[in-house]
């Protein structure tokens, strides 16, 4: 028993030796990436519920590693947080969406861009300005754009946070609190700050209508939407009987699997064509 637990021990010292060194071998590749042109953005449409038109799309970031494929966002992002690199990356993500949704607009293609906004890029002094300068360069209005922000960003500084997501509501943007319902959730959060959307996580549409907890959560949240008068939007619609239900029961936008996965702008382009054709 006692060999056995020294050989466990081995086992466990090589293990935690192999993930720091491959996570920092994720920090180096990462620091190259965005020179090497290796970040794209993919984008999934969002539906109007009632009307079933197509009214925008979130951008999500792909990183095509030159070794290992793609990488997930779920596994860079978080280290991109720690390392602080997520600013330079995140404001290659604004300004490539505000490129796309120009593009769009000049096709006769208006569409609402909502992007990811990390806690951590909300903290930078100047990040209002700089996404300010951002639609001004690219000529888009301030209501083209959406920013998704967790709950997440308002727990570090909430007056900060209150006072910068003020000044883009302002200006005209609108603010979606993303994954609502995961996170350490307040209503004071939702008072205080300039919300128009909350995003349903996709953890409670998953097993809508089979998990029964689930369903009344999903509930709840359209109801505190509705009461706030707050467009609620579901994320992770994979089946029919979820968009079904969620349109009757009054959520007003939904995303997922059901509709389209996220798609290169090519291909997005060709899902809205047909999309509206049917
Ligand atoms: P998120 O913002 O909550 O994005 C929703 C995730 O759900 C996306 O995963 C999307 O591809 C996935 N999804 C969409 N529809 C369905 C569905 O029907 N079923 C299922 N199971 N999943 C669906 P993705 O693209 O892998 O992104 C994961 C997370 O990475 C995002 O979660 C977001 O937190 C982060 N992320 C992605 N792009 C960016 C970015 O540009 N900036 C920042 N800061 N974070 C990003
Ligand atoms: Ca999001
Ligand atoms: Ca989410
Ligand atoms: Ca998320």
């Amino acid at each position: 028993a006692k060999e056995n637990g020294q050989n466990y021990f081995q086992f466990y010292v090589a293990s935690v030796d192999r993930e720091i060194r491959e996570r920092k071998q994720l920090e180096k590749d990462l620091s190259g990436a965005l020179n090497n042109h290796q970040f794209h953005l993919v984008y999934q449409p969002q539906v109007n519920l009632e009307t079933r038109r197509i009214i925008g799309a979130e951008a999500l970031i792909r990183w095509e590693h030159p070794q290992r494929g793609l990488i997930p966002p779920d596994e860079f992002i978080p280290v991109a947080e720690v390392n602080g690199s997520i600013v330079e990356i995140g404001q290659w993500v604004l300004d490539q969406a505000c490129w796309q949704a120009a593009r769009w607009a000049s096709d006769g293609m208006p569409l609402r861009i909502a992007v990811n906004l990390s806690a951590v890029q909300l903290r930078q002094d100047n990040i209002v300005d700089d996404i300010m300068d951002t639609l001004t360069r690219h000529n888009i209005p301030a209501g083209r754009l959406e920013l998704e922000v967790t709950e997440t960003s308002f727990m570090t500084n909430l007056e900060d946070a209150v006072e910068k997501l003020k000044r883009l509501h302002r200006a005209g943007i609108s603010i979606a609190v993303d994954d609502f319902g995961t996170g350490y959730s307040s209503l004071t959060y939702l008072k205080r700050m300039p919300v128009q959307h909350l995003k349903i996580d996709k953890q409670f549409i998953r097993d809508l209508l089979i998990n029964e907890e689930d369903t009344r959560i999903a509930n709840t949240i359209i109801d505190l939407g509705k009461s706030l008068n707050l467009t609620v939007v579901a994320e992770g619609v994979e089946t029919a009987e979820q968009e079904y239900y969620l349109a009757q029961r009054g959520c007003q936008l939904a995303q997922g699997y059901f509709f389209s996965k996220p798609l290169k702008p090519r291909e997005f382009e060709k899902f809205v064509a047909s999309f509206h054709s049917k």
